[in-house]
């Protein structure tokens, strides 16, 4: 049977959104771009996301809602938060993000000059911007200037995702992109000094190009990858995103020598807020110690929650509150501290210690143990008490994965000794560019750096910038 074979200046692994980019990005830099995806339609991870880009350094939906921010105090803090920062990265996200901004906008994503200023995982109108780290957390609101960067695409709610999809797809259309759906990529071609040049379908088409760029999401539905990468999400977390999250492009970039970056790097949540009275309680670990400023973004508290063996949110008759999610779970309510203790299994005393130091420095506004912020800062002297399991699998974790191929700035897939592989770039979840664990997280996160080191990674492919 003869093989179908086909060329393209660029070819782009994944139609999600860093695949989008960099399609779009390559294609307007003057080549001829040819998407493939082995779904029935484009759209990805990306499409069930809420729609959370994170972006700043003055964005017109900062400036339009009165929040000053400079591109020096982003970079200080993504800095801060992350474990093991590529200052390069980080630099050029930074530098580029209003820049970004109006490129996602030119190509449809609109941002209403809104802000949302409710402590929640998602904003549930169209609200374009509000807090989504760890900002306003100590130290790093000594560390950088905060200022909320979480932009969301103007769709209700968690529906941010498939609207900015749809936009996508018509902007790849626009832009001349050869979208062909139920297209697997099952491997790269290679020609004698190693570099790419091509790929091979599951149909057994070829197709032949100048340079590939990996788009094809994370690997949180590959059992056999979270285990050997990220045994804890394996162990405590149902995965969120699709079925096609399943490593594929991190394979193929392994199968031609690519080397990975930051693989144990994992999102988990159980978010306990909305509604944000619940901050004011105390999370404390078995001792009855507290271990995490209450007030951390979820993802950051879910990362300090894995790292004990047993967690409890605790709160008084006048903070308590239902939790809107139902992911964590109420224990029972009690008329007094020692009967909390006796029955949480906390050793006598210790819990009682805790209130007591906590009550008498929140009474003053203070919080000299872990700097909760003053806004959340309420003793907790009401009886009676009640507490929620925030450990699995008594809570509901869900999670993503982090890491992946390790590429340059413009995306390009690295050996294990820092050479680039000609001809392979990779971009979005597939590979690691800025967020590198769940503790040092921030909403949009993921959507920004998949679309803008997705934009880079077309335009470099392409052979030029974005
Ligand atoms: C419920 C949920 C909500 C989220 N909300 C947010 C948010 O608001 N903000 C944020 O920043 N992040 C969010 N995230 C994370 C974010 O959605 C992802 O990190 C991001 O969408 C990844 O984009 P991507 O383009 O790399 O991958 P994807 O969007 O998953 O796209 C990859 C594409 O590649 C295709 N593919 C895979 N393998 C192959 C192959 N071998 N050949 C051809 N095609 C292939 C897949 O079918 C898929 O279409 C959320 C995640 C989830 C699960």
């Amino acid at each position: 049977m003869a093989v179908n074979q086909s060329h393209a200046d660029v070819v782009v692994v994944g139609g999600g959104i860093a695949g989008a980019c960099a399609a779009i990005s390559a294609a307007e830099a003057g080549a001829e771009v040819v998407l493939l995806e082995r779904s029935g339609s484009t759209g990805g991870t990306s499409a069930l996301a809420a729609g959370h880009f994170y972006l700043g350094g003055g964005t017109p939906v900062q400036v339009a809602t009165g929040f000053e921010d400079t591109v020096e105090a982003m970079f200080d803090y993504l800095m801060a938060v992350t474990p093991e920062p590529d200052a390069t990265k980080i630099r050029a996200y930074c530098t580029d993000s209003v820049a970004h901004f109006h490129w996602l906008e030119a190509h449809g994503v609109e941002f209403e000059r809104t802000f949302y200023p409710g402590k929640a995982v998602v904003q549930p109108g169209t609200e374009g911007l509000m807090w989504t780290g760890d900002e306003k957390v100590w130290p790093y609101r000594d560390q950088a200037k905060p200022a909320p960067r979480g932009h969301k695409i103007a769709a209700l709610a968690e529906q941010g995702g498939s609207q900015v999809m749809r936009v996508m797809a018509a902007a790849l259309e626009r832009a001349g992109v050869r979208v062909r759906c139920e297209g697997k990529v099952t491997d790269l071609l290679t020609d004698e000094a190693g570099a790419v040049v091509g790929v091979r379908c599951r149909d057994e088409s070829i197709v032949r190009a100048n340079a590939v760029v990996l788009a094809t999401g994370g690997y949180v539905m590959n059992p056999e990858m979270l285990e050997t990468y990220t045994p804890v999400l394996a162990a405590n977390a149902v995965p969120l995103g699709t079925p096609t999250d399943d490593g594929s492009g991190i394979l193929l970039g392994q199968s031609v020598g690519g080397a990975l970056a930051h693989m144990d790097g994992a999102f988990l949540t159980a978010s306990f807020y909305p509604p944000a009275d619940l901050l004011k309680g105390i999370v404390v670990n078995a001792e009855g110690v507290r271990f995490v400023a209450e007030d951390s973004y979820h993802g950051r508290m879910a990362a300090a929650v894995m790292g004990e063996s047993r967690a409890y949110l605790i709160v008084d008759a006048a903070t308590m509150a239902w939790p809107e999610l139902p992911m964590i779970k109420f224990i029972d309510g009690w008329e007094t501290i020692a009967e909390m203790e006796a029955a949480l299994g906390i050793p006598d005393g210790e819990l009682a210690a805790t209130l007591r130091d906590y009550n008498a420095a929140a009474a003053r506004g203070e919080d000299p143990v872990l700097h909760k912020h003053p806004d959340w800062l309420a003793p907790l002297d009401t009886g009676p008490w009640a507490a929620f399991h925030l450990t699995p699998p008594e809570a509901t974790y869900v999670g993503f994965t982090l890491g992946g191929l390790r590429t340059t700035v413009d995306g390009q897939v690295c050996r294990a000794d820092g050479s680039v592989i000609d001809g392979l770039y990779a971009a979005g979840a597939c590979a690691s560019t800025i967020v590198q664990d769940g503790s040092g997280y921030s909403s949009g996160t993921c959507l920004g750096e998949s679309s803008y080191f997705g934009r880079r990674a077309g335009a470099h492919a392409a052979g030029g910038s974005a």
